[in-house]
């Protein structure tokens, strides 16, 4: 296992690179070598379309890059059979999106215990589990309501709880506070952090500049291609601005702190994207771009209902 400034790479991306297979074929992500350090808060940011998804679900195991290889714990999980991927998933990361996707005829308990379907465990352990997780994201009195009784800000905290009942290592957030007022934004986003603090490595993609600037790295993308736009944080003094790479794995290094790395094309300067002040509750820019939930959930294991 490679040391990094920040912990152990608990993942690496080599040269990893997604085409949708179309037609017509649309290179979402081109060749990318990015690693996440266990225990790291990681914000992802960048336009809409520009393959923020497309990069989270390679993290997450949800797709296979097309080209390159992405490492867990040094092991290549691209080339796993899609079953062993799904073990992985389970046992390991956990997801939150933008939409929630809970079961509407599900009550919230049910909607948590549902996250447990690989584990070997009776219901009543499950139920408990699922108690346990609603009561850390602060909805226990909630259990038993549908999704429909219950507001945007509590259907995503049972999503969080869903998405930590198995005491995944790394949480893998698409927008979750996409549809969320300015409150529960930031009641949400201390939730996760408060995650994070516990040990999860924490990747999230937002459109809401606030919530990317709690990160302690800030990755941007634009049109496929990745700008790493803040440095590992170091604990020691700067010294050499680059993150050594592990021999003959090629590791897209932080720039120098400051160091504007012009993305393909428009040019944007300076640490943070130009993006908007607030993100409302309703996504900006016409239909979201799909968050692919449902593709998601299925890749989960969840059952069809
Ligand atoms: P973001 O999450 O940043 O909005 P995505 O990763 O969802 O962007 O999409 C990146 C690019 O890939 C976009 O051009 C999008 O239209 C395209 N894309 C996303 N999903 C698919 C798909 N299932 N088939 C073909 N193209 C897709
Ligand atoms: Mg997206």
């Amino acid at each position: 296992m490679t040391g990094g400034p920040a912990g152990d790479a608990v993942i690496r991306l080599s040269s990893a690179a997604y085409t949708y297979r179309g037609p017509p074929p649309v290179a979402a992500l081109k060749p990318t070598s990015m690693v996440i350090y266990r225990g790291e808060h990681v914000a992802i940011t960048g336009p809409s379309g520009s393959g923020k998804s497309t990069l989270l679900n390679l993290l997450g195991l949800l797709d296979k890059p097309t080209q390159g290889t992405i490492e867990i714990d040094g092991i290549d999980v691209g080339a796993a059979s899609e079953r062993e991927r799904a073990a992985v998933r389970a046992h390991r990361i956990g997801f939150v999106f933008q939409s929630f996707h809970l079961l509407a005829y599900r009550t919230s308990v049910e909607n948590v215990m549902l996250a447990q379907v690989y584990a070997d465990e009776p219901r009543r352990r499950r139920r408990a589990a699922a108690m346990a997780a609603l009561a850390e994201v602060g909805l226990d009195h909630r259990a038993h309501a549908l999704p429909t009784a219950l507001s945007g800000g509590e259907r995503q905290r049972v999503a969080i709880a869903r998405a930590l009942v198995n005491r995944p290592a790394m949480l893998m957030c698409d927008e979750p506070t996409g549809n969320l007022d300015t409150a529960t934004t930031l009641e949400l986003t201390e939730l996760l952090e408060s995650l994070h603090r516990g040990g999860t490595t924490l990747v999230i993609i937002t459109h809401n500049p606030t919530v990317a600037a709690r990160a302690q790295r800030q990755i941007a993308i634009r049109d496929g291609a990745l700008t790493e736009i803040s440095p590992v944080t170091l604990p020691a003094p700067a010294g050499p601005p680059e993150t050594p790479p592990a021999p003959g794995v090629p590791t897209t290094p932080p720039p120098p702190a400051g160091a504007p790395e012009p993305p393909s094309g428009t040019g944007a300067p300076g640490p943070v994207q130009p993006l908007p002040e607030r993100q409302p509750p309703t996504p900006p820019e016409g239909p979201p771009p799909a968050d692919r939930g449902p593709r998601g959930l299925d890749a989960l294991g969840f059952p069809d209902e």
